[in-house]
Parts: C-alpha cells; structure tokens; sequence
C-alpha cells in the first residue's frame, strides 16, 4: 500500500511512530514531519491534550477522532487509563454524546440496517469490509440507557460497547461489528429534527419488525456460522424478551441488560455478603423498576439462591419483591401483567409507593433499575437504615442523571452505614471526616470477559450457567484490600485480568455442558483466555 493510504487507514496508522526504515519502506518520507516518536510519547501527549478538555463531550470527540485515525493507539489509551477514560467512551458520556448530536460531526461507524434495506440485509452485511467477526452489538435503539428511544442515534452503544469488548475483554477490534437496526422512532424531538440521521417514521412493530430481525438474524448465521456472538443491546423490554428467547435456541445469543446485568449485580451482592453477613437465601431483595434489569436480576439471584439450598426457584423468588411504575408487584395484579412479571406476584395487598414497600417488606438489599433518578428519597435510604445495620444500595440506572440516588446521598441519609454501588461512577465522597469509594456495578465488567469466553471455546448456544461462572469469577476477584475500602467490585484498573477470569470459567462450564465446538480444551483456561486477548502494541511493517 502507498505511504498516503497507510496513514489513512485506522487499523495501521502509526502516525509519527513510523520508524525511519518504516518510512523508506512505504513511501512515507515527507508525508510525516522528522520526527520519531514512542507509542508511549504518543500515549502521554494524547492524554494530555484530553485533561485538558473540561467539557466531556470534548474529551468524547477527541477519544472517537482518535479511534478513527489510529486505532492501536486509542486502544493503548483506553487500556493504560481505564478508569479515567471509561465514563467518556461509556456510560455517562456516550449517551449524552448522541443524544444531543447523533452523528453528525463524523464519519459514519458501524453497520446500519434499516427497513429501507429489507430484503437485503445479507448484502448489506457483506459491504462491511471484515469477513471474520466474532462479536456483533445490535440495537434498535429503544431504550437507550435510561435515556428513551435514541432511534439510530442509538448507534453509540454498541460502538461503545464493542470498544469495551476490545479494551476490557480482548476481543480483536476488527472481529467487532456494531449494527444499528433502524425501524423508526417513537421520539418525537428526532422525528422534527431536520439533522436526524434515521428513518423518520414511527417504529414498525409486529410482523413487520419481526421480519426484519429474522432476516438478520439469519443472514448473520449464514454469514458468519453459528459461533458468532450476537449481543442484544438496550431494546426496549417488549420486545427483549421475547427476542432472546426465540433466539436463544438456536443462535448464540446474549441480552447484556438482562443477562449481563444480572450476572454483575449477583456478583456484587455475593461479594457484599463479606460486608453485610448471611448468605445470599437469608437476604431479602426489594426492586425499584421490573424491566429487563430488575427481573433478569431477580431471576439469577433466584437460580444462585436454589443452587444453595436445593429449594424449587419458586420458593426462592418469594424472598425477593419487585416495585414498577404501578406499586409492588402482588398477586391480585397478576391479570394484567406482563409475562416477565408474572414470577413475582406474591401474595400481598397492594402497596403503591417505593417508600412504603421498604416499610412493609424490610428489604435487607434494595436495587434501583427503573431509569427514573432521584427515587432512592431521603426517607427511602432512611428507613433502609432502620431496618438494617448495613443496608445494601444498588443505583443501577444510567447515566448518572438517572441514578436513583448519588453516592454522597447514600452515604449521609446512611449516616455512613450503606453499602453502596451504581450504575455510573461517582467520584469518592467525605463524610463526617472519613471518605467512602463507591464501586460501579456496571454490566462493563462481564460481557467482555464473558463474550471472550464464549469466543475462545467456541461456544454455541448461552446457558443460564455460564451466567452463574462469569459472576462467581467476578466476586472471586474482589481483594480484602477492596473490602476495607467498602467496595463490593473490583477496581477497572485491574479488569484485563478479570476478564481473563470471567472468560476462563465461562470457557470451562461451556466444555462442562457440551457446549464447547474449540477441541482439546485448553488444560489452563485462564493462561489460554490471557494469550488470546488482543494487545495494542504496534506491529513492525517490513
Ligand atoms: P425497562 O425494561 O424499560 O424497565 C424499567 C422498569 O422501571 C419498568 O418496570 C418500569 O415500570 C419501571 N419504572 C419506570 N418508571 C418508574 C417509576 N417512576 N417508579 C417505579 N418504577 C418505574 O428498562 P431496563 O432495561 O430494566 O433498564 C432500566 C435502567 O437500568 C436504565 O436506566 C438502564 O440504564 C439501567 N441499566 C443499568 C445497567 C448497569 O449495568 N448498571 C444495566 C442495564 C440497565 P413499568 O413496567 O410499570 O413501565
Ligand atoms: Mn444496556
């Protein structure tokens, strides 16, 4: 390739790292000013230039410039400074980034697929350049974060994620494909939009919809095999649902809402046990939001409570309580449920405030998953706190204008005795002379070890199970050092290694369960995820 191409393709691009005899080699002298800079010099002026930056959508547009120019480099920044850069190309930024400016100030990333393209999908996957993919991100763009139906603004997440799944789980980038599915939108702001990208029509819904994600669904498994990873990400709960189980039998499927989420949050109340005492089936759970997170959250910890104490899963579910826009879940409002919430219609009078379900049923753990901020009130955390000597708090939502509470909140309304965990980071907060750090419990930290997994034993089909091993693998890796510290997660820092950990015990219970397709299986499956995970060092081009 000539010297100019070179420079303008992301996946080899080295900028002024080209050595000299890299520069004599491929028509580069004169393209690039005399000197010859470090990856590392590189890495340091970067990040430099992006502290610099006190709006944090700048710091957004310089990171997804950078993947645009050179690759390796915006991989070697992510990695080194994880914890610093995660919220900008993640949860808070990215949602906020689309939501106010679609994608209008760059080139298009990722592959959309709209109804316009409706017979064609096939075709349209083989226009993207890379044949060998392992992992797709797919959104329609429902309910992004707690943000709404972004239509094909939505297309930042799974860039996002699938950045993620490079820099926190060492998936190769280029066996990475983000997807958009564009059937209109619902969002009335887009729609009058003269800028908006998508379709502008509102959502087609039944057949019609379903058509279309079939004909993706198979043109994906005709295109890439039935080894390819298909993560579903932040469809709104009607259809969520009912896409991952009609799938899950024969693609190999994964809802990170449901799925994901609920493995990373079991993880945290398992390791939060250390902190709080009992075991899991001696605690008492209260949601707030019975969606894709609050129920597939349930759910697991339901199946993790029956493991222990071989009760059938309904005994287990009676111990935990779920509260929607409507009040608690009960019994006499079984009717007019929807099929998700049907499990968690115990027997009660009905109760119709959050406040009042914390006085009724005294959780000893409370979880906010509704997407709605600010509803873990004053009197919310405080009567957490009388019921309980440790109460443990989870804000799930994101980004951080939904979180259900703040970390200072938690801390002051708990006069400093809740453990607490969100979705989206909080900086660490002083109370009474002592400081709290507050962990994320963010699904980031396992479907990137978890994809991994599944990607390096070749698994075919996802099973409950190996929801179960990512999360034991995960509360494994929280240190007592970590537990002084009141943190009920691991730091990010750390998370290529985590990932390494989630990624080997998925692998082992997919060759447990039969199914595994990568034979032998690997004798040490830690060191064996370790040596497949994509590092950003740059190559040499002779
Ligand atoms: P979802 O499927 O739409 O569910 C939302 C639930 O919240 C529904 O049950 C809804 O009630 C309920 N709700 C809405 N407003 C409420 C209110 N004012 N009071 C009580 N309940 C209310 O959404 P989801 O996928 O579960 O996601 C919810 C939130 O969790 C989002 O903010 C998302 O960002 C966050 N999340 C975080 C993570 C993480 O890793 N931290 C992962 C996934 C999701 P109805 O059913 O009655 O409408
Ligand atoms: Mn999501």
């Amino acid at each position: 390739a000539s010297g100019w191409s070179l420079l303008r393709d992301p996946q080899y691009n080295k900028g002024l790292a080209f050595s000299e005899k890299e520069r004599d080699a491929h028509y580069l002298r004169g393209l690039l000013p005399p000197t010859v800079l470090t990856q590392l010099l590189q890495e340091k002026k970067l990040m430099h230039n992006i502290r610099q930056y006190k709006v944090p959508l700048q710091k957004y547009v310089a990171m997804m410039e950078l993947q645009e120019r050179n690759e390796r480099l915006f991989y070697k920044l992510l990695i080194d400074n994880v914890e610093e850069l995660l919220p900008v190309v993640y949860t808070p930024i990215v949602g906020e980034a689309w939501q106010k400016y679609g994608s209008i100030f760059r080139r298009p990333q990722g592959l959309y697929i709209s109804l316009k393209e409706k017979g064609k999908v096939l075709e349209v996957l083989k226009n993207w350049p890379e044949r060998n993919i392992q992992v797709i991100v797919v959104t329609d763009g429902e309910r992004i974060l707690g943000l709404g139906d972004l239509g094909c603004q939505g297309m930042g997440i799974p860039v996002g994620k699938l950045a993620l799944y490079t820099a926190l789980g060492g998936v190769r980038p280029s066996a990475c494909l983000p997807v958009t599915i564009d059937v209109g939108t619902n969002n009335e702001t887009l729609l009058k939009d003269e800028f908006y990208i998508g379709l502008r029509q509102k959502r087609a819904t039944g057949q019609e919809y379903y058509d279309l994600l079939d004909e993706f669904m198979t043109a994906v498994k005709k295109n890439y095999g039935e080894k390819v990873l298909v993560q579903f990400e932040d469809f709104a709960n009607h259809n969520a649902f009912e896409l991952l189980a009609k799938y899950g039998t024969t693609h190999l499927v994964f809802n990170d809402d449901i799925q994901g989420t609920a493995s990373v949050v079991l993880a945290g109340v398992v390791a939060a046990l250390k902190l709080i005492g009992g075991t899991l089936p001696e605690h008492k759970f209260l949601f707030l939001g019975a969606g894709e997170a609050g129920t597939g959250i349930a759910e697991l910890i339901a199946l993790e409570m029956s493991k222990q104490t071989k009760a059938p899963i309904e005994e287990s579910r009676k111990k935990i309580w779920l509260v929607d826009s409507k009040g608690l879940i009960v019994s006499s409002r079984k009717n007019s449920l929807q099929h998700f919430k049907k499990p968690w219609a115990h027997e009660h009078e009905p109760v119709n405030s959050l406040l009042e379900a914390v006085k009724v049923i005294k959780p000893t753990v409370l979880i906010g998953s509704s997407g709605v901020g600010k509803t873990f009130t004053k009197e919310v955390v405080e009567a957490m706190t009388s019921n309980n000597d440790k109460p443990l708090i989870l804000a799930l939502s994101n980004p951080t204008s939904q979180s259900e509470c703040t970390a200072e909140e938690a801390y002051q309304w708990s006069e400093g005795r809740a453990i607490f965990a969100s979705g989206s980071p909080f900086d660490p907060v002083e109370y009474k002379g002592k400081v709290y750090a507050s962990g994320q419990a963010n699904n980031a930290y396992i479907f990137p070890g978890f994809g991994l997994g599944l990607v390096i034993s070749g698994a075919i089909r996802v099973h409950d199970d190996m929801l179960l091993a990512a999360s034991e693998a995960l509360a494994t890796q929280v240190s007592e050092e970590n537990y002084k510290n009141g943190l009920i997660y691991p730091p990010f820092s750390n998370i290529r290694k985590i990932s390494a950990n989630i990624a080997a015990n998925v692998a082992a219970k997919a060759y447990e369960l039969g199914l595994a397709t990568r034979l032998p299986r690997p004798q040490d499956l830690v060191k064996y995820a370790e040596s497949c995970m994509y590092t950003p060092v740059y190559r040499n081009y002779r």
